[in-house]
């Protein structure tokens, strides 16, 4: 047990020192008038060094809803700027959130702990600065069935109801969510200073950025390209991960779009049942410009966007021969961008097929069949992630499970006859040992959107936390087909999904 005298959390702000007027604001969490502690991430808090046994009850109940700031703490407002939907917002900035500080967790990395729904802040503009128990809770399911899955992602800590009325379409409970990410950088940060010509402090954030994730790159000449790079790789690794579990993320805009490659702000995000690329379910996203199918192209998009903020730094020397070869090298990185995901994606498309790492395999043919597959679940109108699990099957010898799935199973069968001559080309790995292999990369749990309505609308209808509690109890275990989580694996019924719409800023 943690002793009174000691602090909570150990504290160590490095943005809040280093980073000066400009691109923060201090300030503090509104009160609240009853904080109730809904939801504490145990195993989160024990990572981060701290007490979970401390944090439980009233004592969590005040620092999480934001009543009492907790020592060593100083919450501020972070400024960034930012693409949404296209449109450029020069100043956007924490409006309803705020970095409480920094700690250092068991493994020594450094990870922020910020409050969402904390209330106004100079940067809220016209919004009230708060969040409603639902989304804050939708945040817990679908970050922790991300992390569960293996995906980079911020994560939630807790959970606070704060008492107040929060007025949407209708008045909803209010709530605060303590969220930790491993930084809170993001392409929109970078634009904040470049569109106001601020290259000082663009490059003190560059560096910034370069010390918390790249610190190989700390001092080298070239290092803002190489940022830029980085940011790239991480980024295609991370949208070629959402693209072989289903997700979409809703609102890719460029201030949700992390340095770190965690994937940030679950908003009006959902993860297709059918496969079909053309899958969108934001209610303001009617053009579809994020959706399923477009993620890479939008990805790299945003880190043209990134590029153009950081060009001022990668410009190396006078006139204009240094500025076409920083322009020329930005442009190659944005250029690579689709090739780089593809190799992510087929490296994570290999491991769903069961096949090994593919080094002297043929990428082309590869390729090929992955698509066909997926052709194959889209014409069938097939669950994207039931197909994929029950393939497992099939390579352990039972093809029964995935034919059931397809309207016309005949329509399987030249695929699955390619895919066994392809699995055979590798010689050794038994039928078994095949199958466990798949087992560990196709979930047959992910966050459903209708269970997880279902576990939000409990929880903040009726003051019912069971659902949600059970339900991430199974996201918390996707690979494992405990009979009890059965009814987390089932999609829901078409009518439901085809009327399924997400919202934003909710
Ligand atoms: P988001 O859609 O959550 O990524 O937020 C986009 C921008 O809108 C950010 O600057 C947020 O701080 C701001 N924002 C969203 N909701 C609110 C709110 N209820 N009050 C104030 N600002 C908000
Ligand atoms: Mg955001």
């Amino acid at each position: 047990m943690q002793t009174p005298d000691l602090p909570l959390f150990r504290f160590d702000n490095t943005y809040a020192r280093e980073r000066g007027p400009g691109f923060f604001v201090p300030w503090k969490p509104a009160a609240v008038s009853a904080p109730r502690l809904l939801f504490l991430n145990r195993p989160l808090a024990e990572e981060l060094g701290l007490d979970p046994d401390a944090l439980q009850g009233e004592a969590g109940a005040a620092i999480f809803a934001g009543t009492q700031v907790p020592e060593g703490a100083e919450p501020l407002a972070q400024a960034y700027g930012g693409h949404q939907f296209g449109g450029f917002s020069p100043q956007l900035g924490d409006g309803r959130a705020l970095l409480l500080g920094e700690v250092i967790d068991r493994h020594g990395r450094r990870r922020d702990i910020a409050f969402k729904g904390s209330g106004r802040t100079p940067f809220s503009r016209g919004g009230d600065g708060k969040a409603a128990v639902g989304p804050m809770l939708r945040e817990v399911l679908v970050g922790e069935g991300m992390h569960a899955l293996g995906i980079p992602t911020t994560r939630a800590l807790a959970v606070a109801a704060t008492g107040e009325q929060v007025v949407r379409e209708r008045i909803l409970p209010g709530a605060v969510l303590a969220r930790v990410a491993s930084s809170h950088l993001r392409v929109g940060t970078f634009q904040f200073f470049a569109a106001r010509g601020e290259h000082d402090k663009l490059r003190q954030l560059a560096d910034y950025a370069i010390a918390r994730h790249d610190p190989d790159l700390a001092g080298a000449p070239e290092r803002y390209l190489s940022l830029l790079g980085r940011v790239a790789q991480r980024q295609a690794a991370l949208i070629a991960q959402w693209m072989n579990v289903g997700f979409i993320h809703g609102v890719m805009n460029t201030d949700n779009m992390t340095l770190s490659g965690e994937t940030i702000d679950y908003g009006p995000c959902a993860f297709m049942e059918a496969y079909d690329p053309r899958a969108v379910f934001s209610s303001i996203d009617a053009k579809g410009r994020y959706a399923y199918g477009n993620q890479p192209a939008v990805a790299q998009w945003n880190i043209a966007r990134l590029a153009e903020a950081l060009l001022p730094l990668m410009v190396v020397d006078e006139g204009e021969e240094a500025a076409n070869e920083a322009i020329e090298a930005a442009t190659e990185v944005i250029r690579a961008f689709p090739a780089l995901f593809q190799a992510f994606l087929l490296r994570g498309q290999r491991d769903k097929l069961g096949l090994g790492d593919g080094r002297a395999a043929d990428a082309e043919a590869d390729t090929a069949l992955a698509k066909d597959w997926l052709a194959l679940l889209q014409t069938q109108h097939v669950d994207f992630t039931l197909g994929w699990r029950r393939l497992a099957d099939v390579a352990a010898g039972d093809e029964a499970p995935l034919r059931a799935l397809f309207a016309d199973p005949q329509a399987l069968d030249g695929w699955l006859a390619r895919w066994r001559e392809r699995c055979a080309s590798e010689g050794g790995m038994a039928a078994e040992e095949r199958a466990a292999r798949m087992r560990r990369v196709n979930p047959w749990i992910i966050p459903r959107n209708h269970r997880v309505e279902e576990a939000l609308e409990a929880a903040s209808e009726h003051d019912d936390l069971g659902p949600f509690e059970r339900l991430l109890d199974a996201l918390r275990a996707p690979y494992e087909e405990k009979p009890e989580h059965a009814m987390y694996a089932q999609p829901a019924p078409a009518a439901v999904t085809a009327c399924y719409q997400t919202f934003c800023g909710t």
